[in-house]
């Protein structure tokens, strides 16, 4: 999974990886990768340069983290749609995506957490225990929230053996809960503050809210795209990009994500496609399904079906709300992104009838013929969650199939036959 001709492996060792270790997850990755996106057929040109991203993920990008750093730049990882990437690149800083989708080091994880803990954490836990993260092993700060309960006892593991700093999040979105988290992003501008060494100004941040929100917008696009039938992109390549939006560079990847939005309006215009016009399209809704978590999203276009939209972390709640542009002061503008950021509709708050709503409104907008909830097995949040959704996409006309699952492999073919099952009846 990198370049060849370069070998990263003293870049690697200087990081501190595990190299026995690395090389083998690089090798699954690789293989994983190649049995489900270069099975691919008919895929748009523009997906060569996620192609290349993902080949070079802890090759060239790494190389590119470990340069700023070494030119005196900070770099800041995140779990969580909740830390405003517009305050990190105000302070000069960068931030890139944590959250790992791969089985890896369970035993060592399960000596210190329970073995009922959901997949994300144990994966991003298991991934730093056996030092196999060149991310996380690139940042000078790891930024943690109060979302669940699981992730928030995670990070105080975590913090014994990372520079982890935590931000509160409300678990309710009254007007006091939005004073509460103003100061908290106030706390997250002191703290990039002072990691940096910057101070971030008016320009600063409404120069970063404006790059921010022109990477969402080029994801927007590529969503839109797919309410065409035949979809022009696969939903793994869909995937992939917003995948790929958490650690990529962001004036570099929204070029090549309005070029790839470019060939697919091409495509819609031309009424080409992935699958055949008419072929069964599903909205996946649910727990967010970070890097290389490929796994549902494949079984359903293996069975000829096509995913043209993903309600969760990993999709439109990542990219459908924009901060406001029109903010004339620093401290105006810092509300602003505390009032985008409260609107994301996690499962950690209750209510959260607005995720629901979006299912359905999704479910119509994308002319989907069913929706597969999708859940991480563990999660009691989405797990609860899945009962509202099931009623309200019901009481909308659509079929529902709730799925639960992890990261292993071994239900593969048992969830093969149910989604199967499911097309069949759409
Ligand atoms: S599901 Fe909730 S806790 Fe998890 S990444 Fe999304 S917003 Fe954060
Ligand atoms: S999937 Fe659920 S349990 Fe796991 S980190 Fe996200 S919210 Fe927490």
């Amino acid at each position: 999974m990198s370049d060849q001709s370069v070998d990263y492996h003293p870049m690697w060792a200087e990081l501190g990886l595990d190299l026995p270790s690395h090389d083998a997850l690089l090798g699954a990755v690789g293989q994983l990768f190649g049995d489900a996106y270069l099975t691919q057929e008919n895929r748009p040109k523009g997906m060569d340069y996620l192609n290349f991203v993902l080949s070079e993920v802890h090759g060239l990008r790494i190389k590119e983290l470990d340069d700023f750093r070494k030119a005196g730049g900070k770099v800041f990882g995140t779990f969580c749609l909740y830390v405003p990437e517009e305050i990190i690149r105000a302070a000069g800083g960068w931030c890139v995506g944590l959250c790992a989708g791969a089985e890896f080091a369970y035993d060592q994880v399960e000596q210190i957490m329970p073995r009922n803990t959901c997949a994300l954490i144990k994966s991003f836990m298991g991934f730093k225990l056996a030092k196999v993260c060149p991310y996380i092993e690139s940042a000078d700060l790891v930024i943690g929230e109060t979302t669940c309960d699981g992730k928030k006892k995670a990070y105080e593991l975590l913090g014994e053996i990372h520079n982890t700093w935590v931000m509160e999040l409300p678990q309710m979105k009254r007007p006091q809960d939005l004073e509460m988290w103003k100061g908290e992003i106030r706390e997250l501008v002191k703290k990039a503050e002072e990691i940096t060494g910057n101070t971030i100004t008016a320009e600063s941040l409404r120069a970063s809210i404006k790059e921010v929100n022109d990477k969402r917008r080029a994801l927007q696009r590529i969503a839109a795209a797919c309410k065409a039938d035949p979809a022009p992109i696969s939903g793994k390549d869909r995937l992939l990009a917003t995948q790929v939006a958490f650690y990529d560079d962001v004036p570099r990847f929204t070029q090549m994500m309005n070029a790839l939005a470019d060939e697919l309006d091409q495509r819609v215009a031309a009424g080409e496609g992935v699958a055949h016009k008419g072929a069964k399209r599903v909205l996946v809704t649910g727990t967010p399904m970070a890097l290389p978590n490929w796994k549902l999203h494949d079984i359903i276009e293996k069975a000829g079906a096509v995913v043209v939209a993903e309600e969760m972390c990993t999709g439109s709640r990542y990219y459908q709300d924009l901060v406001d542009e029109n903010a004339a002061t620093l401290d105006e503008m810092i509300d602003d992104i505390a009032e985008k950021y409260l609107d994301i509709n996690c499962a950690c708050f209750t209510p959260n009838k607005g995720r629901i709503d979006d299912v359905v409104r999704m479910a119509k907008e994308y002319g989907a013929d069913g929706v597969i909830d999708y859940s991480l097995q563990f999660c009691g949040l989405y797990e609860m969650e899945s009962n509202g959704v099931e009623s309200a996409v019901r009481e909308a006309g659509l079929p529902v199939l709730k799925v639960t699952t992890d990261y292993s492999m071994e239900d593969v073919g048992q969830l093969a036959t149910r989604v199967e099952a499911f097309l069949e009846m759409l």
